[in-house]
């Protein structure tokens, strides 16, 4: 299947007043501190706290009319969306998750009426496990990016920021299996080939970043991360997003813990966000200043808000964190002079 800006202006249309429109706001503290415009796409603010309800809405009411049960793997934020539209569309969902995913996606997908399977250590092992039930049962599963009609639901983001800036320069997009990125680069790309667009990645478990290095799809060992979103391989039969990302994305890059914790705070203190680790990764790349030569007006897609709240009012106050064996050392927010 060819996903191209027809597809991206179809699923437009599919998810037209279910996935909202967001808007894009101008980060005055950031743009400040590194001297270019920085706009933040705040895809925190749709209905589920994430801009997954765009993907999933598009891949579910895309289904052929016989479909009554989906299911699919995700790491929280996918499977709350494919729970969010199988409801909307009187279908039932199974989502199949690991020990790794926090407790406030969970529940949500729950009350969402979806049934939900907690199985594996981490993303492979639940990913494998629903698998074998759909194969088992006969039941479609929605990869969370690995599918046509998630793609091109996602790259609707990149139709409404060139809509709302078509001067925008540089797009920073958290990157994890790459649904989200091709997505929106297939729609910019086409537009205008020299905006630049970033890939950005946890170092905790860069399965894109690593495979796209290596020039195959190869799996990565993966550790507990501030991005839990980000987790999970791209699949060793990566259909689409390997090869898209590979056409599409001019780099990727990858930030560390402290660098992640860094960011939430900062978009908490100066630009009261509430973001999940995996949505500031676009953030803490600009803050590190990780991007040489970076032209404004720089993008960057704030993607989710659904944190654990006692993790993140931990962070705010400086607090150290557990990760799995490791301790994440904490620190004070100390706002930048700029005068
Ligand atoms: C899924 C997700 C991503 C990454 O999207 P991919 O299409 O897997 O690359 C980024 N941020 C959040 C909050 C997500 O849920």
């Amino acid at each position: 299947m060819n996903i191209d800006t027809k597809m991206i202006l179809n699923a437009q249309k599919t998810i037209l007043g279910i996935a909202d429109n967001t808007p894009l706001v101008p980060s005055y503290f950031i743009s400040n501190l590194i001297q270019e415009e920085c706009l933040l796409k705040l895809e925190n603010m749709q209905a589920i706290g994430s801009f997954k309800i765009r993907g999933a809405m598009n891949a579910i009411y895309n289904l052929p009319s016989n479909i009554k049960v989906v299911t699919c793997c995700s790491t929280g934020n996918h499977g709350r969306g494919i729970s969010y539209a199988a409801t909307k569309k009187g279908i039932k969902a199974v989502i199949f998750m690991s020990t790794l995913v926090p407790k406030v996606k969970i529940e949500a997908i729950k009350s969402l009426g979806a049934e939900v399977v907690l199985c594996g250590r981490n993303q492979v092992e639940a990913e494998l496990a629903c698998q074998k039930f759909a194969k088992e049962n006969g039941y479609i599963e929605i990869s969370p990016f690995d599918d046509p009609y998630v793609i091109s639901g996602q790259g609707t983001i990149g139709l409404e920021l060139l809509a709302q800036r078509s001067d925008v320069k540089s797009i920073l997009i958290p990157l994890s299996g790459g649904g989200l990125a091709a997505g929106i680069a297939i729609a910019i790309k086409k537009e205008n080939p020299n905006i630049k667009i970033f890939g950005i990645t946890m170092e905790n478990g860069a399965a894109m970043h690593m495979s796209l290095r290596q020039g195959r799809p190869i799996d990565v060992t993966e550790s507990p991360s501030l991005a839990d979103a980000l987790g999970g391989g791209i699949g060793k039969k990566n259909r689409y997003t390997f090869t898209l990302c590979k056409k599409f994305l001019d780099t990727t890059i990858t930030v560390s813990e402290s660098e992640i914790y860094n960011a939430m705070q900062t978009l908490y203190f100066e630009d009261r966000i509430i973001a999940e680790g995996s949505c500031v990764v676009g953030v803490a790349a600009l803050l590190a200043k990780k991007i040489p030569n970076l032209k404004g007006p720089i993008a960057t897609i704030i993607t989710g808000r659904n944190v654990d709240m006692s993790m993140f009012t931990d962070i705010i106050n400086g607090n150290d964190i557990k990760l799995g064996d490791t301790v994440l050392k904490g620190q004070c927010y100390k706002s930048y002079n700029l005068n």
